[in-house]
């Protein structure tokens, strides 16, 4: 279990790092753009770093110093339950298979799982968490840092969860992880490519885009992260060219950081008030309808 937790923050420090890295890279490609195109340096200042960053950044920082241990930690304990309890249903068979096979396959079961889960973080009762990442109106790759701690704990618990379950080797789960934090960057950044051909089996920028629209058809679509075919199988695929749609969440400031991040808590304060006000409604119709028989 140490050794798990170890492998974990490991991999967390990657990530802080290839995410450093990539800042890095952003700097160097704006004073090249500055440098060797006619854009002008405001607008690709604007381009690259556009006012919702503030909050991407917020966020980052917010998860990698208070979210990101607790969660590892988390994660570390479901391993060790369902180990301990013998609930992994094939891995011996994993342990038998070719490693080229078992990469792919955890890479295709892992985004199934995201498929379904990102449906349910579309529900009434994960929404006010989800909303968050849907709320940048000028999204980059570094729209996939904007998460909400609450929908950090759904992906690891329900993906991490199925996977373990599942009984996947960790490099698998890994490699898997790995992909889909690139891929991740790669989807949401500012282009309108559809990938051609290749689009019929890999989700694009564009498809992923249409499902940050404000409004209309694509706000209900494309919830896949790398394979478009679970949206084409499942009938939510929606693709009709490069995006130029208004991205965003309507009446959510999308430069608020504070009232995104307490807006779980304030739509459960609302429902917990409404629950009570309901209660003492039935209660005083009650009375008043003893009152009326006696
Ligand atoms: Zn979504
Ligand atoms: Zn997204």
């Amino acid at each position: 279990m140490s050794e798990f937790n170890d492998q974990l923050l490991n991999f967390l420090w990657q990530q802080l790092d290839a995410a450093w890295q990539l800042f890095l890279i952003a700097i160097g490609g704006f004073l090249s753009a500055i440098l060797f195109t006619k854009i002008g340096w405001r607008a690709e200042f604007r381009r690259l770093f556009p006012s919702s960053l503030r909050v991407n950044l917020l966020v980052y920082i917010f998860d990698a110093l208070v979210v990101a241990i607790p969660l590892a930690t988390l994660v570390g304990v479901i391993y060790s339950k369902l180990n301990s309890t013998g609930l992994v249903a094939f891995s011996k068979i994993f342990d038998d298979a070719p490693a080229w096979l078992v990469g792919i396959m955890c890479l295709w079961i892992s985004d199934f799982v995201g498929y379904w889960r990102h449906r349910f973080e579309h529900s009434a009762l994960l929404w006010p968490a989800h909303s968050l990442h849907h709320s940048d109106e000028e999204m980059t790759w570094f729209t996939l840092f904007r998460f909400h701690p609450i929908n950090r704990l759904s992906t690891a618990v329900i993906d991490y969860g199925v996977l373990f379950a599942l009984g996947f080797p960790l490099w698998a789960i890994g490699l898997a992880g790995t992909v889909r934090y690139f891929y991740g960057m790669f989807v949401h950044i500012n282009r309108p490519w559809t990938l051609g051909l290749l689009g019929v089996i890999l989700v694009s920028p564009a498809m992923h885009r249409w499902h940050h629209v404000q409004a209309g058809r694509g706000m209900y679509s494309n919830y896949a992260s790398i394979f478009s075919m679970f949206d084409r199988f499942f009938g939510t695929l929606y693709v009709p060219g490069p995006c130029y749609e208004k991205l965003g969440v309507e009446g959510i400031e999308h430069d608020e950081f504070r009232s995104q991040m307490l807006l779980p808590l304030s739509v459960l304060w609302t429902k917990m008030q409404l629950f009570r006000m309901n209660i003492f409604r039935s209660t005083s119709k009650t009375v008043d309808r003893s009152n009326g028989t006696h």
